[in-house]
């Protein structure tokens, strides 16, 4: 049986709140209005028993390091606001990775992080 159910409940609650890809501040921040007692190493012990679950997948951001976002979603990008330093989910992909690298270079996968300013932080500017 799994241990610890009520933290690994908040933790997962927290990914249903927030649809987009959370580092460990922000799970550790949302999680403790949730479970007050909970600490960096209770999240970091549960993302990874939700990541070997197959429930969260680990993304590399470019500036922000590890983010962890739920699976299941299919292949999409994401957007760094330079603002906030929040990361968001874009739906869908519109690269033909054929066309993107040259001849020769066999393309398996990638990974595409737009920068920019969100929505609401933009809001804010006005
Ligand atoms: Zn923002
Ligand atoms: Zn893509």
């Amino acid at each position: 049986m799994r241990r610890n159910t009520t933290q690994r409940m908040a933790i997962e609650q927290v990914f249903r709140q927030h649809a987009r890809p959370l580092g460990v501040e922000e799970v550790l921040t949302y999680g403790r209005r949730l479970v007050p007692s909970l600490n960096q190493a209770t999240v970091y012990r549960n993302l990874k028993i939700l990541i070997d679950d197959g429930w969260l997948k680990r993304i590399s951001h470019p500036s922000l390091g590890a983010l962890y976002e739920r699976t299941g979603k299919g292949h999409h990008h994401h957007f760094h606001c330079r603002v906030c330093n929040r990361a968001f989910e874009l739906p869908g992909c519109a690269l033909k990775e054929e066309e993107a690298a040259p001849d020769g270079f066999v393309v398996e996968e990638h990974e595409i992080f737009l920068f920019g300013v969100c929505p609401t932080c933009m809001g804010m500017a006005e």
